[in-house]
């Protein structure tokens, strides 16, 4: 079994004098893919912005065994974690090339850089052809892709993705799961991903957990989750055990 590459427990958070986490505990293994699943306002958000130092937390969060709670955002992310937030996080006033030399901004190695901003072109042709438009007057596929795009040019040991599909055309979140399967099994990278839409999330993920009211409820295998009859009633639409 492949060791822990990020380990969330007992996480509490609040908004003011409002706790929305009473104790989260999930974690991601290196190189998989990690599902984090609840409904509105079970906290799944606020996770994420806990785990990426934007909202102060309490209980116990380690990357490759280092603990970073209470560390800045910035500092998260030169420890290694790429926070896509819901809304897809691109810079809509910069050109597209210009978000993905962003995305870079913590990085030396400038020729590797330039090279891999060619790489991104080939596997997304459509930034390649818009890189000089600004990333606002992109569809909200295309922004999702260059999101990816940009959040992976920083090297991420570990890409965090907020519903990625939220707004998208039901063909397009196809698409845009593949992709990020693509990447991860391509590149090695770990993946925690917030998704409502959980039969597509499901689908490619190697574990999951669901959150209710602020409390990790439910852990396994992506697999053992889609058969879930909890997860079938309440995230898939049916009960299979009927
Ligand atoms: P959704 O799927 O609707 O995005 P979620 O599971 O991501 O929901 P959060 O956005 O983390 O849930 O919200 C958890 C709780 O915290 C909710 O009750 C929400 O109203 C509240 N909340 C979220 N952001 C804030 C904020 N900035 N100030 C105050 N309360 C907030």
């Amino acid at each position: 079994m492949s060791e822990l590459i990020l380990d969330v427990q007992n996480l509490e958070a609040s908004y003011g004098p409002v706790r929305v986490l009473h104790g989260v505990h999930f974690t991601v293994r290196t190189g998989e893919i990690a599902l984090l699943l609840g409904a509105n306002g079970a906290g799944k958000t606020t996770t994420l912005r806990a785990i990426s130092g934007s909202v102060s937390a309490s209980g116990s969060v380690t990357l490759q065994g280092t603990s970073i709670l209470g560390m800045s955002p910035s500092n998260v992310a030169k420890a290694g974690i790429a926070h896509v937030p819901q809304g897809r996080g691109t810079l809509t006033e910069l050109t597209v090339e210009d978000n993905l030399l962003a995305g870079a901004i913590n990085r030396k190695d400038r020729p590797a850089v330039a090279a891999e901003v060619r790489e991104w072109y080939e596997r997304f042709p459509v930034l390649g052809k818009r890189r000089t438009q600004l990333a606002g007057l992109l569809s909200g596929g295309e922004q999702q892709m260059l999101a990816i795009a940009r959040a992976m040019m920083g090297k991420p040991a570990l890409l965090m993705l907020d519903e990625p599909s939220l707004g998208l055309a039901p063909k397009i979140v196809g698409e845009i799961f593949s992709i990020f399967s693509e990447i991860n099994k391509s590149t090695g990278t770990s993946m925690l991903v917030v998704e409502q839409n959980a039969e597509i999330a499901l689908a490619i993920a190697d574990c999951g957990f669901v959150l209710e009211v602020g409390r990790t409820v439910l852990e396994g295998p992506a697999s053992d989750l889609q058969s879930n009859p909890e997860v079938q009633h309440a995230y898939l639409g049916g009960d299979i055990a009927r």
